[in-house]
Formats: C-alpha cells, sequence, structure tokens
C-alpha cells in the first residue's frame, strides 16, 4: 500500500493516487456536542465552573440520588433558542426530553437525558466560504455525563461534568471534503462564541466533534458503511484524521474488502485512525420519554424576546465591516472570526487619525498583531496591547513621527514591554529625522562613497536606486523620513548626471 503513514503526510497524495481517488466521493457527517455556559447545570443548581476539585459541583440530582427531581435551566433554553435562530433552525414549539438508558461508570442514574425522536430544533445550516451550504439535520439539548480517571491499578469517576448542559448540532450526511469539514466546524464554533452561549474550547472538551465517514462509488446512489471518528480535539486533527479515513476506506474497497462499521480513534502521533470498537449491533437504548420532565413547550413571544437580543452574528458582521470600512470581505471575514477581535479593529479605528485608513488598521491587526497572537497565544479575553497603544502607534505614523519601518520596531517592543508607544520612541530615540540639511548631507557621503554604483547608475543600470536607498536606511537606522530620502536622493542623483553632462 502506498498510502502515507506519517503524520505531517497524510494529505499529500502521491500523483498515482488522485485519478484513483477521483472514481470514489467520500461523505462526512459531523456530531458537535457544545457545552452552554450556563452558571448552573441543566437539571440542578450545581455550578458548571470548569477545574473545580473533582466531586465538588454536585448533588443529589446530578449524582443520580433516588426520589429527587430535575428542574429545567431556563437559560440553557434561551441558549439553544439563540443558536437555532442564528443559523436558521425551525425551532419546534414542542419537543421531549427522553432517558437514553446505558450503563458507565461515568452516568450515574443509569440515563442520559437527551432529546431524541422530538428534538427542539431542526434544519438550518451554515454557508462557507465558497458558497457551499452545510445543511444541518437537528439541534437538541442534553446532559453531559461525567468523567472517569484512570489511576494506576485504580479508577476514580468525577461528577463534576455530570449534568452541564450540551447542545449537540448534527450535519445531514452532505460533506464531502476536509476542507469542508474543517471550515464548517471553525465558522460554528466562531457562532457560539459571538452568541456568548459557549466558549467553544477544544482543549478544555466544551466543544467536542464526531466524524461520521463514508466512501461510495461516484455513480452509486446509496450511502457507503459508515465508520466514526471520535475525541478530536484540534481542528487541524480533524481534517487529517479525515484525510486518513478516506485513503483507508478507499483502499478497503479497493481490495475487494468491506468497510466494517465501526467507532474509530485518531492517533495525532502517528497520523492515523484506529478502531476503538466495533459498533457490534446498533445499541438499544430503551429511549422513552422522560416522566420527570414535561415536554418543553417554546413559545412564540419567547422566541421573539431572545431573536430582539441576538448579537451580530459573523457574518452579518463581515459584510458590515467590508462595507462600511472599505475593506475586502476576505479581511472582514478574519477580522470577525472572534468577537473581541473585531471589537478590538473598530475601537483602534475610533482612535485613529483620518490618515490612517479602515485599510491600514486592518493590515496591522491581520498580519503584525494576528502574528504575534497566534505565536505568543494570546488570550483575545485579555489584550496584551491595547487598542489605544495600537492607535497611538498607528497615529505617530500619521504625524510623521516614524516611518512605517519604525512603527514595525516599535511594535515589537511594545509585544515585548507593553508600554506606550511614545514612550518607546522617545526611550530609544526613534523619532523620524526630517530635517533636509541632516538628510541631504548624509546622501551625499554615500553617493561620494559609492563612486563606482554612481556610474552604473547613471549609464543606465537604474535598479541600483534601491541600493542606495538601502546603504541610506542602514546608516539613518530607519529614522530618516523615506519620502524625503526618495526625493533628495534624486535630486542628488540628478544633479551628478548633469555635471556628467557638462563634462562630455
Ligand atoms: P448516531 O451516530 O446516533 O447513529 P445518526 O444516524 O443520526 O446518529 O448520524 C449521525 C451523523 O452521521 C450525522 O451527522 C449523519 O449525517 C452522519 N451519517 C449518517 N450516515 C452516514 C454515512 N453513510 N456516511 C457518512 N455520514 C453519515
Ligand atoms: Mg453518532
Ligand atoms: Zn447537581
Amino acid at each position: 500500500m502506498s498510502r502515507p503513514q506519517g503524520g505531517m503526510n497524510t494529505t499529500n497524495l502521491s500523483s498515482n493516487e488522485q485519478p484513483r481517488q477521483s472514481q470514489f466521493k467520500a461523505v462526512i457527517g459531523l456530531e458537535v456536542h457544545c457545552q452552554l455556559n450556563t452558571e448552573t447545570k441543566l437539571f440542578c443548581g450545581c455550578p458548571t465552573q470548569f477545574g473545580e476539585l473533582p466531586n465538588h459541583n454536585t448533588c443529589p440530582i446530578c449524582l443520580g440520588l433516588p426520589g429527587v427531581l430535575p428542574v429545567l435551566n431556563t437559560k440553557a433554553v434561551d441558549f439553544g433558542i439563540r443558536l437555532a435562530l442564528a443559523v436558521g433552525a425551525r425551532l419546534q414549539p414542542t419537543s421531549v426530553f427522553a432517558r437514553k438508558q446505558y450503563f458507565y461508570p461515568d452516568l450515574p442514574k443509569g440515563y442520559q437525558i437527551t432529546q431524541y425522536d422530538l428534538p427542539y430544533a431542526v434544519g438550518g445550516g451554515i454557508s462557507l466560504s465558497d458558497g457551499k451550504f452545510i445543511a444541518l439535520t437537528r439541534i437538541h439539548f442534553e446532559e453531559d455525563a461525567g468523567k472517569n480517571i484512570h489511576g494506576d491499578r485504580v479508577s476514580y469517576v468525577d461528577l463534576n461534568r455530570a449534568g452541564i448542559p450540551l447542545l449537540e448540532i448534527v450535519t445531514e450526511p452532505c460533506i464531502h471534503t476536509p476542507e469542508h469539514a474543517g471550515e464548517y466546524l471553525k465558522r460554528l464554533r466562531s457562532i457560539v462564541r459571538h452568541l456568548e452561549i459557549s466558549d467553544g474550547n477544544l482543549d478544555e472538551g466544551s466543544f467536542r466533534c464526531d466524524v461520521n465517514i463514508s466512501v461510495q462509488g461516484i455513480h452509486d446512489k446509496e450511502l457507503g458503511t459508515r465508520c466514526e471518528i471520535k475525541n478530536l480535539n484540534s481542528f487541524k486533527n480533524i481534517e487529517r484524521a479525515i484525510q486518513y479515513e478516506i485513503l483507508r476506506q478507499i483502499d478497503l474497497i479497493e481490495d475487494g474488502k468491506k468497510i466494517v462499521q465501526e467507532t474509530l480513534l485518531y492517533d495525532p502521533a502517528l497520523g492515523r485512525t484506529q478502531a476503538m470498537r466495533s459498533k457490534e449491533e446498533a445499541k438499544d437504548y430503551r429511549y422513552f420519554p422522560d416522566p420527570d420532565l414535561k415536554p418543553l413547550i417554546i413559545s412564540p413571544e419567547r422566541i421573539e424576546r431572545v431573536k430582539t437580543n441576538l448579537a451580530e452574528l459573523p457574518e452579518a458582521m463581515a459584510n458590515r465591516f467590508s462595507e462600511s470600512y472599505q475593506i475586502t470581505l476576505l479581511d472582514a471575514d478574519q477580522l470577525t472570526h472572534e468577537k473581541e477581535l473585531a471589537l478590538f479593529f473598530e475601537e483602534v479605528v475610533a482612535k485613529v487619525k483620518k490618515e490612517i485608513s479602515p485599510k491600514i488598521v486592518a493590515n496591522w491587526i491581520l498580519s503584525e498583531y494576528l502574528r504575534e497572537h497566534n505565536e505568543k497565544k494570546w488570550d483575545f479575553k485579555k489584550p496584551v496591547i491595547t487598542a489605544q497603544n495600537m492607535a497611538d502607534l498607528l497615529n505617530l505614523m500619521a504625524e510623521g513621527v516614524i516611518s512605517g519601518k519604525i512603527a514595525k520596531m516599535v511594535f515589537n517592543e511594545m509585544v515585548d514591554t507593553q508600554a506606550d508607544p511614545s514612550v518607546i520612541v522617545k526611550k530609544k530615540g526613534l523619532v523620524q529625522i526630517t530635517d533636509t540639511s541632516i538628510i541631504r548631507e548624509a546622501i551625499a557621503t554615500i553617493l561620494a562613497n559609492n563612486s563606482g554604483q554612481v556610474g552604473e547608475y547613471l549609464s543606465g543600470k537604474e535598479k541600483l536606486f534601491g541600493f542606495f536607498v538601502g546603504e541610506i536606511m542602514k546608516v539613518s537606522k530607519g529614522k530618516y523620513n523615506p519620502a524625503l530620502v526618495n526625493q533628495i536622493l534624486k535630486e542628488l542623483l540628478n544633479d551628478q548626471e548633469k555635471t556628467l553632462q557638462a563634462q562630455k
């Protein structure tokens, strides 16, 4: 088999695999479990705080003790309505909580409360940047299970997570590439963060994705047998896992083998999926409506109330940015992916002088700022560089105090020290030099020291202009006003040309 095995290589198909792959079509459906950031759990008043001591956030209800009654968290329901509205799903006037029975140590009641045949929202979907629409099947409420912790020769159970509200968001089997799957997930995460219903944190497990994948011949009408990959905790790994799994299934089919429906785990180090458990026969969870919970009735008035307070969604925000700030939709899309970044951008735009266009602000934020943000893993919620400092830096440029080149140096210093840009400029003596006599003298010296190059330039090698600029900037450490450097350099070279002509 020629399928690549290394983690890095799984997306690099060798050329002889391309035509082979094109006889097949991959079908992908995604199930996301998104943890709602309510203060309390779905059916009891226990706090949802992450990182508490094990079993600290528990009570008789979420411990599954007998004789207790669950009470539905109304805020969780409002959060669910927010998402349904945001993705255009149809809110169902009546939905039902069901008991899903199975045995597992982290499930103290012996059943999980979830919505089964009557979810609270159906349909809707999310559009991707190339116009592809990812259709949703359903969104429903369910409670999370606890967590098993396996020690050396003992295992423990932590029930802090038991009963935390989740939304399960299920797509139709309508995705065909790892890239679309990845973009859909990023957009969904962006939406729940904009709506402030979840922190969407993949590391802490508040945004978990299971991937269902099958492969079929391009002319086949029926879906192939699917495998499900569980516990994927980064967007990169999700795309790699899908890529690997598609090729694995194609290989099997081509070898005349059958795909067996099974649950897989992705090993990021090996870059491959491995069987976790085969899905014996389909499990019978003996679902039935929870007799302790009334059907969930969502009134039109309630929907209206949630709708009026709905946050601006990333897509709408990107359109608005692109139009009112005259920036490309691509830039606007990147700026609005994270709400805090979008607000940061708007704050800087509001604080800069009119010489600094929103386009310049966007460029600085998307290149310099985001580069540092990603490299240093900053938290959008705790800005290391304030909007005021960012604006002050750009204003120093607008006022001609520093050049663009120096501004980048000052920015790097701001990243390291968090000092105000004007303080850095003063302390380091970076103020731009605009005194023409100083600049003229320095340029004259450089031309005199490089008479060979001057000769070549005058005989037609115009590329050397850049060489002179470089030399001047070296001497001035970037402090000379670039426009003046250009102007005076041209003048002095012209003078030399004239002298040359006169001598002939
Ligand atoms: P469950 O995992 O509980 O059995 P479903 O049958 O509703 O749930 O399917 C879950 C996910 O699997 C959905 O996102 C659906 O689109 C996807 N799916 C179903 N059949 C296939 C298939 N043959 N290939 C790929 N994805 C599939
Ligand atoms: Mg599933
Ligand atoms: Zn509780």
